[in-house]
C-alpha cells in the first residue's frame, strides 16, 4: 500500500486562538486571578461562551478585549508544542495564521514574542476582523487545508473546497464530521515535515 504523504507544511494554515494560542487557559486564569470567577475547561461547551457560563455578559468581554488588545501582557501561552511544530514547519515553507481578530498589531506582537524571530519572520499573518468569510483568504494565500476549532468556520471552509481540520475542544465535540485532532503532536503526525526540509 503507498504511504500516505501527508500535507506539505506550506499548505496549510492556522487559526490563532484556540488553536495556537491557549486562549482558554488565558480566560480561564484570568477570571479566577482578577474576578474570583471559578471556570472549568469543561464548561466552555459553546464558542459564544457567555451562553454556557454563570459569568456576567460583562465581565466575560472585558477578559475577552484584554486578549485581544493585550495578549503579551495578560500572559496569553502557546498551546503546547505549537512553538515546536511549528519552528519545524518554517524550515519548509511560511507560516500563515488568519485570525478573525480585528486588531493585527497585538497578535503580531505576540507572534514575535513567542516564538524565534526566524520563524517569526518567515510568516504571514491576517487579521480579518470578523468570524465569517475565512474561506477568501484561505484560498488567496494558496491554501489547502486549514485548522480552526469553530465549527462553523470548518463548514465554511468545506464548501469552498477548502478542508478543514477541526481542533478539538469542548465547545465542537460532536457538533461535525471533519477530520479533528487534539494537540499539535497530532497535526505534526499528519504534515510530511522531513520530505520537505532541503
Ligand atoms: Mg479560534
Amino acid at each position: 500500500m503507498e504511504r500516505d504523504k501527508g500535507i506539505h507544511p506550506g499548505l496549510i494554515g492556522f487559526d490563532i486562538d484556540c488553536v495556537v494560542a491557549d486562549t482558554m487557559e488565558a480566560f480561564i486564569r484570568l477570571a479566577m486571578d482578577d474576578y474570583g470567577i471559578k471556570v472549568s475547561p469543561e464548561d466552555i461547551t459553546s464558542f459564544q461562551v457567555e451562553n454556557c457560563l454563570a459569568v456576567s455578559p460583562r465581565i466575560i468581554e472585558e477578559i475577552f478585549v484584554r486578549l485581544l488588545v493585550a495578549p503579551v501582557e495578560n500572559g496569553l501561552q502557546p498551546m503546547p508544542d505549537a512553538v515546536a511544530v511549528l519552528t519545524e514547519m518554517s524550515a519548509c515553507a511560511p507560516l500563515t495564521f488568519i485570525t478573525a481578530r480585528p486588531e493585527r498589531e497585538p497578535v503580531d506582537r505576540w507572534l514575535e514574542s513567542n516564538f524565534p524571530e526566524d520563524v517569526y519572520r518567515n510568516s504571514r499573518l491576517v487579521a480579518m476582523g470578523k468570524h465569517d468569510g475565512k474561506a477568501q483568504y484561505v484560498r488567496e494565500l494558496g491554501l489547502q487545508y486549514f485548522v480552526d476549532d469553530r465549527v462553523e468556520t470548518c463548514i465554511e471552509l468545506a464548501k469552498a473546497g477548502i478542508s478543514p481540520i477541526v481542533f478539538a475542544h469542548p465547545w465542537n465535540r460532536g457538533r461535525h464530521s471533519f477530520a479533528s485532532i487534539d494537540s499539535w503532536l497530532a497535526i505534526k503526525q499528519r504534515i510530511s515535515i522531513n520530505e520537505f526540509v532541503s
